[in-house]
């Protein structure tokens, strides 16, 4: 039985990686989550055994049976974050045991084993270093998206925990997710679906979350919305998140505040934005905000900034918030805003133009 603490990962070489042309075009225009590298990684758990069998394989489809837990049961958790290309060429991954301590509690709540943190972070360093060529140069807001997770994997029906069960690291390389970060995104309120409730598994980034976040983030587009806002499931007055980004509203007197909740999932972004704004004087406020808190606040000027955080988008600025019965219209945002100037901070450290006080930074390559 091994805790996992002392893998050795093996490396099968892709005889077939993509050409550097056909890579220097993708790199070109990355997209998001289009086209992936040339490797991945897998590592098996059995119950019995523990983690075992750490290797770097080509990237490819995998042979599974139709029977498999995970098609029916959706025993699954993931994370996301990303790898940047700093000026001198070194390669850096941004606070990844916060990623690997949040996967270790996803993965509690979907019954499913605990990945040792240094095992996560070496299984980053394993598919960077193998793929360091996909990861896009410096200073274009370009970097290699990571993307980790984890599946029950056994050929059984039975409703149960999977004895056999499968890591994965793949990676994809994304551009600049706006060209404009000041270009505002609106917002459907949703009020008649949630996406967790009391218990359930908000907190757990798990596919689940994000099969249930599909259907209103069609109505969300059908007005003309790019993305959703949930209300907490039992009062539907308290702010929760959107299908997968935070939210985070800035008030007149510099006071920052985040809708606390136990369905919410923890951002590491929203985390890293809401540090930086303590360490510049900001009141930092952790707690329960009603959607009516916003509306009045919007209206009357005490609300100045309303942004989502997350990886991907790192802030996007709310513009129109909209809702069958109302519409809040949140203040336009400029390159001089808190938000942006916060944002610009953040980018800086982790694509290494500023300097990281934090010890945010991992290198990977
Ligand atoms: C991943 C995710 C976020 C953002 O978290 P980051 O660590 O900042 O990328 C927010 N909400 C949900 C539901 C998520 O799945």
């Amino acid at each position: 039985m091994t805790d996992g603490t002392s893998l050795e990962f093996t490396i099968e070489h892709n005889p077939n990686p993509a050409s550097d042309e056909d890579r220097a075009k993708v790199l070109e225009n990355p997209g998001f989550g289009e086209r992936f590298t040339d490797h991945m990684v897998m590592i098996d758990w059995t119950r019995d055994g523990g983690w075992q069998n750490a290797r770097v394989v080509p990237y490819g489809p995998l042979q599974m049976n139709p029977g498999n837990a995970i098609f029916h049961y959706a025993q699954e958790v993931f994370e996301g974050l990303k790898a940047y290309r700093h000026a001198d060429g070194s390669v850096h991954t941004f606070r990844p045991e916060m990623n690997a301590k949040r996967m270790q509690r996803s993965a509690h709540r979907l019954a499913l084993p605990e990945l040792p943190v240094d095992v996560f972070v070496e299984s980053l360093r394993q598919l960077v270093q193998a793929d360091e060529a996909w990861v896009p140069a410096h200073g274009e807001g370009k970097s290699l998206y990571l993307r980790p997770f984890m599946i029950a994997n056994e050929d059984f029906l039975g409703v149960r925990a999977a004895e056999t069960v499968t890591y994965f690291v793949i990676a994809s390389p994304a551009g600049a997710y706006f060209k404009d970060p000041t270009r505002p995104v609106n917002i459907w309120l949703e009020t008649e679906l949630s996406r967790a409730g009391r218990g359930g598994t908000g907190a757990a980034k798990c596919g689940g979350n994000y099969a249930a976040s599909l259907l209103p983030q069609q109505t969300a587009y059908e007005h003309g919305c790019e993305q959703v806002l949930f209300l907490d499931s039992s009062t539907e007055q308290y702010l929760e998140e959107l299908g997968g980004m935070n939210i985070v509203l800035v008030y007149r007197d510099g006071t920052v505040a985040t809708p606390e909740s136990d369905s919410i999932l923890e951002s590491v972004t929203n985390d890293s934005i809401l540090t930086l704004f303590k360490e510049t004087g900001h009141t930092v406020e952790r707690r329960k905000i009603t959607i009516d808190e916003w509306r009045e606040g919007a209206e009357s000027g005490a609300i100045t900034e309303a942004f989502a955080v997350g990886t991907a988008a790192v802030i996007s600025p709310i513009g129109t918030l909209k809702h069958t019965d109302f519409q809040i219209e949140n203040p336009r945002v400029t390159e001089e805003s808190l938000s942006m100037r916060m944002r610009a901070k953040l980018t800086g450290i982790q694509n290494g133009d500023l300097a990281d006080d934090h010890g945010w930074l991992e290198q990977l390559a």
